[in-house]
């Protein structure tokens, strides 16, 4: 059976993770997982932290540590703040010598079939600290939309920045410092020997990415494609194990697919799967289906140039099937900033609200096409008055009739009840699959199908009906209900796992003809009492 690879764009050890980056992509990959495994589908659900990032160093920088200390820390919280939110992926991979080794295999099998190309490119050069400024190193105006930016690609307009592209460039770590231009000779990835075959793969994608990510694509496309760097000279990264390029290290992005590819290894060690070698699983002739949830920032190079480079491996690898690209998610109507501090660590918020109503209130506000907004009030009211009020009222209801029908006989299911189930999960499974997958919708069909039994329930209880009737209609709602908990399971972990529910959407496994009255767990705003959960 085909396996999906589903990986979770590598958090830059830069710290632990605020709201804005679980929300989308990580919360959006456990949920695909979870409804993949609901339905006998095999998955792989892996990550690890991403620790070359000249961003690292940035953030050190500013935190008044240093770079190692940054990532040792970073490198901790991240995988409990992935628990903490029921983010639960198979395997979390260190940066150890496997992830080393499978790097500079995947960079040299490249460089020996002459993949690579070495080349002089003028590079910005700090006149204070004598050093060339890269990646997170440099700031300036993106030449293609003018927007603040680094170097490499802009996160704006998500368009490469060539080497010495950047308008008007400044040091990030010493925003006073003379930049001038110095020749360096790198090892360059020749992006536009690709064109071709990257076109044809964005033709075969045209009708089930987003169309964001494909209208970038396009549109970057249409220009030539800058020569992708491989090695930069400067001293934070792996070093670079080519002889031309002595001194310098790999670029962090390149080590994007081995990364990925080494922490899917890692997490089927984990679950017991085994894998000979660390690229197995993403070997072509295992026919894996590779997919990336991420943000839309760095889709230059998860689109274009890991695509390319999985190309040029000239059939080792399965290509990545789908990224599954989100937009910014704002706080407050503004950028999350940690550096400004106006952020929301996703470790406290769900210590304050209970994790199932943090992930359905950023399933329904999530980032899916265009930037959407984070806001705690808007978070209690639309929590509180669209789910947690209408289902506190059912389970209210439904508790005062089954008292009412008295002991606990199984509660005969009329005919027609299965045919609305089946409507409903023909509802939800398109959330959940990837060519349609839209976290907003599927929450936004939870609140709705509650309330609908909410006033189903509530219509049953207003008609003084016997003893046999009730039952009957009780035995209706329960089921739905039942049916309901199965379809949210993927967002709702914890309701559903204290409902006894698991994640269910094959209509077949509601053709019952009885079934049970059971006591509907209630939903709180603030963390209920440690023997509720
Ligand atoms: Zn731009």
């Amino acid at each position: 059976m085909t396996a999906t690879l589903v990986i979770c764009g590598p958090p830059t050890s830069n710290g632990d993770l605020h709201v804005g980056h679980v929300a989308g992509p990580y919360v959006g990959a456990d949920v695909h997982v979870r409804y993949l495994r609901a339905v006998g589908r095999e998955a792989v659900f892996a990550s690890c932290t991403d620790d070359s990032q000249t961003y690292v160093v940035t953030a050190a920088a500013r935190l008044g540590t240093t770079p190692p200390e940054l990532v040792a820390e970073s490198s901790a919280l991240i995988p409990e703040t992935f628990a903490a939110m029921g983010i639960e992926l198979d395997g979390f991979s260190p940066t150890d010598d496997g992830y080393r080794s499978t790097v500079y295999d995947y960079v040299t099998r490249l460089y020996d079939k002459g993949k690579f190309k070495l080349r002089k490119v003028r590079l910005p050069y700090g006149e204070r600290s004598q050093q060339f400024l890269v990646e997170g190193f440099i700031g300036g105006d993106c030449p293609t939309c003018l927007a603040d930016s680094r170097g490499g690609f802009c996160e704006g307009c998500g368009h490469p920045i060539d080497f010495d592209g950047l308008i008007e460039p400044y040091s990030i770590l010493d925003r006073g410092e003379e930049i001038s231009y110095r020749e360096a000779e790198i090892l360059v990835f020749p992006m536009e020997e690709y064109r071709e075959r990257l076109i044809a793969f964005y033709e075969a994608k045209s009708s089930n990415w987003r169309p964001h990510a494909l209208a970038l694509m396009k549109e970057v496309l249409a220009k030539p494609l800058p020569d992708y760097p491989i090695t930069y000279p400067v001293s934070w990264g792996l070093p670079s194990p080519f002889p031309e390029t002595p001194g310098q290290t790999l670029n962090a992005w390149v080590e994007g697919m081995p990364a990925s590819i080494y922490c899917t290894a890692w997490a089927q060690r984990n679950t017991g799967a085994g894998s000979p070698e660390n690229d197995t699983a993403w070997r072509a002739e295992n026919a894996a289906r590779p997919v990336v949830f991420m943000g839309f920032d760095p889709l230059y190079v998860w689109g274009l140039v890991h695509v390319a480079e999985l190309m040029a491996h000239e059939g080792r690898y399965a290509l990545t099937d789908t990224l599954l690209v989100n937009e910014f998610y704002e706080l407050e109507s503004e950028k999350f900033s940690t550096s400004k501090g106006h952020v929301v660590w996703a470790r406290d918020l769900v210590a304050e609200v209970p994790r199932d109503i943090v992930r359905f209130y950023m399933c329904l506000s999530a980032p899916e096409h265009a930037r959407t907004n984070f806001s705690r009030a808007t978070l209690t009211k639309v929590a509180g008055e669209r789910l947690i009020g209408p289902w506190n009222e059912l389970a209210a209801t439904l508790a005062k009739l089954t008292a009412e029908v008295g002991d606990s006989q199984p509660l005969p299911v009329s005919p027609q009840t299965p045919s609305r189930i089946a409507a409903m999960i023909a509802r939800f499974t398109p959330c959940y699959e990837l060519e349609t997958f839209s976290l907003s919708r599927a929450a936004d069909l939870i609140v709705q199908y509650t309330d609908r039994l909410r006033q189903h329930a509530e219509r049953v209880r207003t008609q003084n009906l016997d003893r046999e009737t009730l039952s009957a209609r009780l035995g209706e709602v329960f089921l739905q209900l039942r049916a309901l908990i199965s379809c949210s399971a993927p967002i709702l972990i914890d309701l559903a796992a204290r409902a006894g529910t698991e994640v269910r959407l094959t209509p077949g496994d509601f053709e019952v003809s009885t079934t049970e009255a059971f006591p509907v767990p209630v939903l709180d705003l603030s963390m209920p009492s440690t023997d509720s959960r």
